[in-house]
């Protein structure tokens, strides 16, 4: 287990740009403000998506290609290290044109519609870097 104190950094609110792909341009804020530490909430639609689902046995992500607009109705990340870069690990609800959800977690291959975004930086003495984990097959915080 690990828990590392953090406290609150700065915060930012904006709005991706319509065709953006949602998970490339939340990290390229994060770089643009060289936010290394923090989450990220958003909401808005895409225009399609591409979410994963990770099959713990066979140890690999599954995408589904959802190829219709949606809203997003919530997405919820984390951001820190992966190789010396920040890199957003974010889930979404999407919500379709019943009402009906889908989800899962976010890949690239998603682009926006429209979307308001707020980003929470975190400070911390010790730095949170993605490695490998044997046990799961991800990359993942230390333990
Ligand atoms: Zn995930």
């Amino acid at each position: 287990m690990l828990a590392v104190l953090t406290r609150p950094g700065r915060s930012f609110m904006g709005r991706l740009a319509k065709g953006d792909d949602l998970l490339r341009a939340l990290e390229q804020v994060c770089r643009e403000h060289n936010i290394t530490l923090g989450e990220v909430r958003a909401l808005g639609a895409v225009t399609r998506a591409r979410v994963g689902y990770y099959d713990q046995e066979k140890r690999e992500y599954y995408f589904l290609e959802l190829d219709q607009p949606l809203e997003i109705l919530a997405l919820v990340g984390n951001v820190s290290l992966k190789d010396g870069r920040p890199m957003v690990h974010a889930h979404v609800t999407l919500g379709d044109n019943t009402g009906r959800t889908w989800g899962g977690h976010l890949g690239e291959g998603t682009p926006v519609f429209a979307c308001e975004f707020a980003l929470y930086e975190h400070l911390a003495d010790q730095v949170l870097t993605r490695q490998y984990d044997p046990e799961t097959g991800l990359t993942l915080w230390p333990k």
